[in-house]
């Protein structure tokens, strides 16, 4: 199908947090911002929830943008944190739903644990952590970073990553998360399409086995973000080999988080020929057109 026949045009940006999770703007204020920026067409992916699809569905089509329901999945490969995008599948899918709300109920044990263990050092409680967050956002790091700001501890999310919320500083604690076969054929199996976060990002996140990869495109992996700023020029180059091995789609995206991280929407994008891919391929919940 043309991409004139599903009346979308323009930059597509595939990758985009609210305050429903680790943003920090409403659904709206991300897509008026992705607007401002020249995104026209636009996927929301909040961490493990689908609550802001209403209100970025219509915020879009009132700026006459085109807008297809999204998540961040995450999942674990061993030590390995994995995030799986999940575009158009059904958030009423009855086993994908028991998989994000025990993973969001398992994020606020775990988000308590890290704050205990940082208060042993630093003058830090869990109301702190509560302050920034809203309507029951999906609790992560990026909060306990804000609630650090507030205190005067770091300046920002990015120094509060690069050491209190390290791991190697030893406040860190894991969450439950399926492991990344789980997570594709979860989205899969609601009818949507499953795209592998920055899969190859510098750093410890190193990327998947090349044989495990084989087995998540088995069981329906839709393919591989591949232009985002964390994802290493040689990652990228292996990721594009297997993708046109195997004819999977390659998308681009900012990951914008509004005020809490520097990506700005727009930075990255998609081509219309794999937007065209992503609308055909998933089926378990319709695309918002202008
Ligand atoms: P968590 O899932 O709670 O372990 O936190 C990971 C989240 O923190 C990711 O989804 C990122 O959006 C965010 N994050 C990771 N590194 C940084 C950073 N340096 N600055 C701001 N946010 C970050
Ligand atoms: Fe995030
Ligand atoms: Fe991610
Ligand atoms: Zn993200």
């Amino acid at each position: 199908m043309s991409s004139a026949s599903h009346g979308f045009s323009g930059p597509a940006d595939l990758h985009l947090h609210s305050n429903h999770s680790d943003g920090t703007e409403s659904p709206a204020e991300v897509v008026a911002q992705a607007h401002a920026h020249g995104v026209r067409t636009l996927a929301l992916t909040d961490h493990d929830r689908s609550t802001g699809w209403q209100e970025a569905g219509d915020a879009a089509v009132a700026l006459g943008m085109t807008f297809l329901p999204g998540m961040e999945l995450s999942a674990k490969h061993g030590w390995r944190s994995v995030h799986v995008l999940g575009y158009l599948f059904d958030p009423d899918d009855e086993a994908l739903r028991a998989e994000t709300d025990r993973i969001r109920g398992d994020r606020i044990g775990r988000a308590e644990r890290i704050v205990r263990n940082i208060g042993r050092d630093y003058d830090l409680n869990w109301d702190d952590v509560l302050a920034q967050t809203t309507l029951d956002a999906t609790v992560g790091r990026p909060h306990i970073a804000d609630a650090l700001v507030a205190r005067g501890i770091v300046r920002d999310r990015t120094e509060a990553f690069d050491g209190i919320l390290h791991p190697r500083e030893g406040y860190y604690e894991p969450h439950y998360a399926p492991d990344p076969l789980t997570a594709v054929r979860l989205i899969t199996d609601a009818g949507g399409v499953a795209i592998i976060a920055h899969p190859v990002t510098s750093g410890r996140d190193s990327m998947m086995p090349e044989p495990y990869i084989e087995r998540l495109i088995e069981a329906g992996l839709g393919g591989f973000e591949i232009d985002h700023r964390e994802n290493t020029e040689a990652g990228k180059r292996e990721l594009r080999r297997i993708a046109a091995t195997h004819d999977l789609i390659v998308t681009g995206s900012s990951d914008y988080h509004g005020t809490g991280k520097p990506n700005r929407p727009g930075e990255h994008t998609t081509s219309e020929e794999m937007v065209a891919r992503l609308l055909a391929r998933g089926t378990g919940t319709a695309p918002r057109f202008p």
